[in-house]
């Protein structure tokens, strides 16, 4: 009976003494949206479609991404460029490009399908929609570019350096526009 209460009583303490350790710690949950988030430089969000520097799109509608995609949730649909309207540097280019991120896994097979580099992973994960219709990215929006000030890289130092605390950078969100 005192044995187990004296065991029952060690391992209490040694409970506390985990919760000690931890109390005068920095915490490293994230105030998020409040607090910018910090990403791993290959962290994959959501996609977008890149242009060339004169501003033509990258893609050809070649369909590859579609083929690579496990779950089946590209969807493109290629037109013919035409001398009067040119959007890509090939013969066609993507008249259609969506995609349907409620059932994308972010794998990142369709980038590296891609042989123009034209769709690309970045790092946007904030994708939460209230209409399931809104979570089908078209190719406007794909081409749009997208880097939401809410995320920040973690540069090469800090992945570096596994000591370096996560720095974060306080983020607040903007009123809309009335
Ligand atoms: S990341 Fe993977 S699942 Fe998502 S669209 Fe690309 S290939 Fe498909
Ligand atoms: S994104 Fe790349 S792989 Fe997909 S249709 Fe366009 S050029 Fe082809």
């Amino acid at each position: 009976m005192l044995r187990e209460v004296w065991s029952g009583s060690v391992e209490i303490l040694r409970a506390m003494g985990v919760t000690l350790k931890y109390l005068f710690k920095r915490p490293v949950t994230n105030q998020f949206p409040r607090e910018a988030a910090v990403v791993y430089p290959r962290f994959r969000g959501r996609h977008v479609l890149k242009r060339h520097d004169n501003g033509l799109e990258r893609c050809i509608g070649c369909s590859l991404c579609l083929a690579a995609c496990p779950t089946n949730c590209i969807l493109v649909v290629a037109g013919e460029n035409t001398d009067e309207e040119r959007y890509s540097p090939g013969e066609r280019y993507a008249e259609i490009y969506e995609i349907n991120l409620l059932r994308c896994i972010f794998c990142g097979y369709c980038a590296e399908a891609c042989p123009t580099e034209a769709i690309v992973l970045e790092h946007d994960f904030a994708l939460s929609v209230y209409d399931r219709w809104d979570a089908i990215i078209t190719r406007e929006q794909l081409l749009e570019p997208h880097r939401p000030e809410y995320i920040v890289l973690r540069d090469d130092q800090q992945w570096q350096d596994s000591n370096t605390k996560w720095q974060t950078s306080v983020f607040r969100p903007q009123a809309p526009a009335e």
